[in-house]
Order: C-alpha cells, then structure tokens, then sequence
C-alpha cells in the first residue's frame, strides 16, 4: 500500500484523509479480533521490538547522526540501549502486570471475588517529537504494545531520517496489521486526530499538546501530553560546585541543549555565579578539549528556525562563556549568560539549546518563590548539601519532578513515573507506569448462587417493608 506517499507538508489531499481514515480503520479491525489480547502475542512483539533495537542500532544511530549530528554514543546511551532496557524489563515483568489485582472486600461483598484487570484501551495513537526522535517514539510503544493495544505511530516529521528509519523498520519486525507507521506532518496529523482513538500519547510543545487535547476531547478520547517548559536550576552555596557544575553542563549540554528536561537556567548567589562561571570553563574544556565546535560529541540544532530563535535569544544578555553560532552548521557553542534579568528575552520561552542563563537571587526562599511564580516545570533540580533546604524544594515547588544533585538521569530509574505537571504535562510513563497508562482498570466483580448469602441480599428488594427499614 501507499501510506508512505501521504506528504508531509502543505495542505492535506482528500486522498490522504480517505487514506489516513483506511489506516485507522485497519487497525481498529485488527484490535477487534483480539490478536494483542493474549500474553504470548504481546511477548513476542516486545521481543521483536528488542531485537530490532539489538539488530538494527547501527541503523537508527546513522539516522540520529544525520537529523542531529548525534555521535554514537549519545544514540545508544540515550536512545536505543534506552529502549532495549525498557523492553527487557517489560518481557519480565508482563506476566505480573497482566495479573487480576485483588481488591479489598468490602461488608457488601464480603464473600465474593473483588478484582481489577487491566484492560488495552484499543487503537492507540503515538505522536512522537523530534529531539530523542526513536527514544520518544519506542518508549511509549513498548507501553502501548504490553498494555495490549494497537497502535498508530507518529513520528515527527522535523527528524525525517529517523522517521523514515522507523517506518522502514518497524514493519519488518512488528506485526504489521496491528502497528501501523504514518509519517506525516502537522497539518494530516490534525486530520488524523479528527479520528476516533481510544488513547492519544503525545510529546511535543504545550502549544500543539493543547490542540491535541482539545481534538481528543471531541471524542473524550483519554490522553497522556509529555511537554515541556523551562526546568530551573537552584545552586547554593554548599554544593559541590565542581560536582554540580560537571551534571548541570553535562545536562544541558547532551544532545546540545534540545532535552525537555534539560537544566534550563540557574538560580544562585552572586557570589556562586562567580565561582560557577569559573568552574564552567574548565568543565566546558575537560568536555570538548578540541573545543567544542570540532567535537563528534556535540549535537547540531535541528534546522534553521530552532538555530535562529536560539541566536536571536542572545541578544539582549551578557555572555560569559561562548557565545559563538555558525549558521551553515546550525552550530551553538556551549554558552553561558550572567546577571540575567527576569525580563530578558531568554527567560520568556523554554530555550532547548546550549545556552545556559544564570539569574542571580539572594536566598533558597527568593529562587523557591521565583520557580513558584512561573508555569510547573517539567523538573526542578536542587544542588545542596543542606536537608532543610532539599525538604523545602521537595515540599514547595510545583513540578513533574524535582532532583536533587543531579539533573538528567532521573529519566532512566524507570520504577519511577516521569511526567509533568500543568503546562509541562498530563500523565506520566516509563516502566510498570506506562503499562497503566495504556490499561483501563475494569473493576471485576463476582458473586455466586449462595442461598445463604442471598437471603441477606434479599432484603434490598421491595416492598421496603417496615421491617426491613428497621435492619
Ligand atoms: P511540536 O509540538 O512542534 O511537535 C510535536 C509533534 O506534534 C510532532 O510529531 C508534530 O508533527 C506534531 N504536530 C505539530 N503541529 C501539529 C498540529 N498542528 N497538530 C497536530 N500535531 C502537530 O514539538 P517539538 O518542537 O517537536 O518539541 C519540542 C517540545 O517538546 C519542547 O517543549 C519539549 O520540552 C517538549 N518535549 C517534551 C518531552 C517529554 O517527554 N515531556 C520530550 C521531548 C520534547
């Protein structure tokens, strides 16, 4: 069949509605036979997964490398080994997850079965983003596929060698009448959501995650929207600056700044700003010591629009470290603002490049109440040694997550949810997380044909005799 011809740019062809309407229905027909159901069937499509990622890395890698210049080991470390290991605990753990859940009985039900199970929403749709293009696109899938759905899947059209990579692939290892690729851009992608799903998982911005919500709520499909925002850094002035300083750059730096999580600016002491800008050129060094515009180590932005935002978000501040863009490699350097104001350009979008702004604040209180003040982050990271200051951070601000001396490795402990909050998201995955978020929990429950039982049951039939309002 054609799917592939559907364009992804301009305005969407009839044909590709009626098309994209074929897809759906398709995959629909494939859920209602209840191939997905059986645990050996989702088993096996993990492993297909897996070994997909095990067989074809090399693959997905050279694609990485050519949408963002992404050095191998940025591709396996974040991406594909990622995926490997979010499938091999899945293959473990499924046959636990698929169990009925006792549930507690209650006066009413006290010698009855009382459980839940967790049951495949149906026809699910992947929109995925462009940045960790197989990683946010396989991670919710190996989700999607224990949880027993079917699947439609959306890759982003702005990494369009991944993209391709993927819908080549996956066909050649998944069943192809239950999980179904569709390489298309924003405007089909509207026409697609014009369709009924019973489950819509996208990542992406909160400006496009608000019109998916509002597409999915025509059909009260229910939706889980991976967003993003700006995630504040507060340092003070017990930390180990040389520590903090190596995890902050290290996590804006990976896949040169374009990570929803990634530390987006910092808060700090005027004195640590200082010391910080210090410890950042030697950390900078030790990182790239070629410099970083000769690393196979730092990515390259996406395309012209997201590099042109970036240098335009230099412009009204005072660089520290960097500074330096090159348009015909849609290259940033690693770059640090100092004495940011609040009103400056860069502090009034979520920046996902290189670039690091520091804003000075007199107290954990002050950085507490300016994180406060702005939309949920997706992560708040906390460098201190002090507990009262952790405690306060952990109890008082309002994000997806908040870690503590570290940045972005909280991703990857999958017993936890990752998630936002707000405007940085609805819903969460990753591990045993994101099998629920796929299952509906149908409440079971089981009575049987006792006469002892039932004469208790009987009193609830009319005629509500005075007797029994006595009971
Ligand atoms: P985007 O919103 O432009 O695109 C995301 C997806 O939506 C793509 O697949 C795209 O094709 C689709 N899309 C674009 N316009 C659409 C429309 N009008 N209707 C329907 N679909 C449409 O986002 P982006 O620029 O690719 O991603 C950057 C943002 O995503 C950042 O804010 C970042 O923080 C966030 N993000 C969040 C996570 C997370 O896991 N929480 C991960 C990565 C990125």
């Amino acid at each position: 069949d054609n799917d592939n011809s559907l364009s992804a740019k301009g305005t969407p062809e009839l044909s590709s509605i009626v098309v994209l309407s074929e897809i759906v229905e398709k995959v629909r027909k494939a859920f209602r036979s209840g191939i997905t159901q059986p645990y050996e069937f989702r088993l096996s499509q993990l492993k297909q997964l897996h070994k997909l990622c095990k067989e074809r890395g090399e693959e997905l890698a050279a694609a990485l490398s050519i949408d963002l210049r992404k050095g191998d080991f940025e591709s396996y470390v974040c991406e594909i080994e990622l995926i490997k290991a979010e499938t091999e605990h899945a293959m473990r753990n499924l046959k636990t997850w698929m169990k009925p859940e006792k549930a507690g009985r209650t006066t009413t039900s006290i010698m009855d079965t009382v459980q839940t199970v967790a049951d495949p929403y149906g026809v699910a749709l992947i929109i995925s983003s462009w940045n960790y293009p197989v990683h946010l696109t396989l991670m919710p899938l190996v989700g999607a596929i224990a949880a027993g759905n079917c699947v439609i899947i959306k890759p982003s059209e702005m990494a369009p060698a991944t993209s391709e990579t993927l819908n080549k692939l996956i066909p050649q290892y998944l069943h192809q009448a239950c999980y179904k690729v569709v390489q298309v851009g924003p405007k089909e992608t509207e026409v697609l959501l014009s369709e009924k799903f019973d489950y819509v998982f996208y990542t992406g911005s909160s400006r496009v995650g608000q019109l998916v919500y509002s597409a999915a709520s025509k059909h009260l499909t229910p939706v889980t929207l991976e967003m993003g925002g700006k995630s504040p850094v507060f340092l003070d002035d017990t930390c180990d600056l040389r520590l903090a300083t190596e995890r902050i750059l290290w996590g804006k730096l990976v896949n040169a700044g374009q990570t929803c999580i990634a530390p987006d600016y910092v808060l700090c002491s005027q004195n640590v700003q200082s010391r910080f800008v210090e410890m950042a050129k030697e950390v900078i060094n030790k990182f790239y010591p070629n410099g970083p515009r000769s690393s196979p180590d730092l990515c390259r932005i996406i395309n012209e629009k997201h590099f042109r935002r970036l240098r335009e978000l230099l412009g009204d501040s005072e660089i520290a470290i960097g500074g330096e863009v090159d348009e015909n490699e849609r290259y940033v350097s690693p770059t640090v603002l100092t004495n940011v104001k609040e009103t400056s350009k860069i502090m009034q979008e979520e920046i996902f490049g290189p670039i690091l702004p520091v804003i000075c604040v007199d107290s954990p209180n002050e950085a507490l109440n300016f994180i406060m003040e702005r939309s949920p982050p997706l992560t708040c990271y906390v460098f201190s040694t002090r507990r009262d200051v952790q405690d306060a951070f952990v109890r008082g601000v309002t994000a997806g997550s908040i870690c503590i001396n570290e940045t972005c490795s909280i991703i990857i402990v999958n017993s936890l949810p990752f998630g936002g909050v707000g405007s940085s998201g609805i819903g969460a995955y990753h591990g045993k997380y994101s099998f629920d978020t796929f299952s509906h929990k149908k409440s079971i429950l089981i009575k049987d044909y006792n006469y002892i039982t039932d004469s208790v049951i009987r009193l609830r039939y009319p005629p509500y005799t005075q007797l029994k309002r006595q009971l």
